[in-house]
């Protein structure tokens, strides 16, 4: 409802002047400004902006498994473990927040993450491969000895014929007081670990969600970056949709604040290929619809076309999105 509802909203168009994002496309590559969001965790080489250059000076890239395992018909299907959840996330904000999490995937790469219901199995991220229950799923626990120090954990199966056979994530109950009993954390978190479930290791580039020497803050890794999507191309392929997601994400890392909450999802309409966002804390929509950037100001019934994709492609890239 709420996309066709958009959708409609959107056709409704006219053209006039930009704000928001139109005031993003003009800045030009003179002003790949870093998110404001980045900072706090710079690592040594302290560089805000994307170079290609990794944390440890080698070519910059993502990592996946060596034997690239991935899942069958590009779907993980998931099961939600409530046990030990935070008192102040209910169970329903928690799977939708889960959810939106593997939709940002899925909006960069070809994989589909679907939740599969709820089950009292515990997630076993301990399990060897002859003791897998081949149900992903994604649960709390206290991560203990070495694992304490971790947030959360993901473990992953695969057979000899690389295809994905399980997938667990654990939240450590550890860290619910003041962390994880905050769904934005707790959304950036699992960001972070389905891309361990969909095969994807820590990345070298520091602006990359999968970045972990150290760890970007959640507000950072609320949104995927380029090597995170370069990363599940890689292993899925892109879907058409890709460059305007990509874009998408560009925009809400470097709006300082307009376009909230960070980490929105895109939809997308199938029968236009209106790839777009609603950002409920500022009621911005935004969107590509082919070469047009859209956005709908807040306030207005009127669409308006602020740029075009292609022009805005290379500003995107190049500040690692
Ligand atoms: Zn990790």
């Amino acid at each position: 409802m709420i996309a066709r509802f958009t959708f409609s909203r959107l056709l409704s168009w006219g053209t006039a002047a930009a704000l928001v994002l139109g005031a993003l496309v003009a800045w030009g590559p003179s002003h790949q400004a870093p998110s404001a969001n980045d900072g706090q965790r710079l690592g040594p080489m302290g560089m805000a902006d994307y170079t290609g250059q990794g944390e440890h000076g080698w070519l910059g890239r993502f990592i996946v498994d060596s034997r690239r395992p991935t899942w069958p018909a590009s779907t993980v299907t998931w099961f939600y473990n409530p046990e030990g959840q935070p008192d102040a996330l209910g169970t329903q904000a928690i799977v939708a927040l889960i959810e939106n999490a593997g939709r940002k995937w899925s909006g960069v790469c070809n994989v589909r993450f679907v939740f599969g219901g709820f089950t009292n199995r515990r997630p076993d991220i301990n399990s060897s491969f002859g003791t897998i229950d081949r149900v992903n799923v994604i649960g709390w626990d206290l991560l203990t000895g070495n694992r304490s120090r971790f947030s959360g954990f993901a473990n992953y199966w695969y057979a000899g014929n690389n295809a994905m056979q399980d997938s667990d994530v654990v939240f450590n109950t550890a860290r619910i007081d003041g962390e994880l009993d905050n769904a934005f954390n707790l959304a950036a978190l699992a960001t972070h670990e389905i891309g361990h479930m969909l095969g994807i290791a820590h990345s070298d580039v520091q602006q990359s969600v999968m970045f972990a020497d150290p760890y970007n803050t959640y507000a950072f890794q609320s949104t995927l970056r380029g090597d995170d999507a370069a990363a599940c191309v890689t292993l899925y392929g892109a879907p058409a949709s890709a460059t305007a997601d990509r874009l998408l994400n560009w925009a809400e890392q470097s709006t300082g604040g307009a376009l909230l909450p960070l980490g929105t999802a895109s939809q997308r309409d199938p029968a236009s290929g209106l790839v777009w966002r609603h950002y409920t804390q500022s009621n911005l929509f935004v969107g590509v619809l082919g070469d047009d950037i859209l956005v709908l100001p807040v306030g207005s019934t009127a669409v308006q076309r602020v740029g075009q994709l292609g022009a805005v492609l290379p500003v995107v890239f190049g500040a690692g999105f």
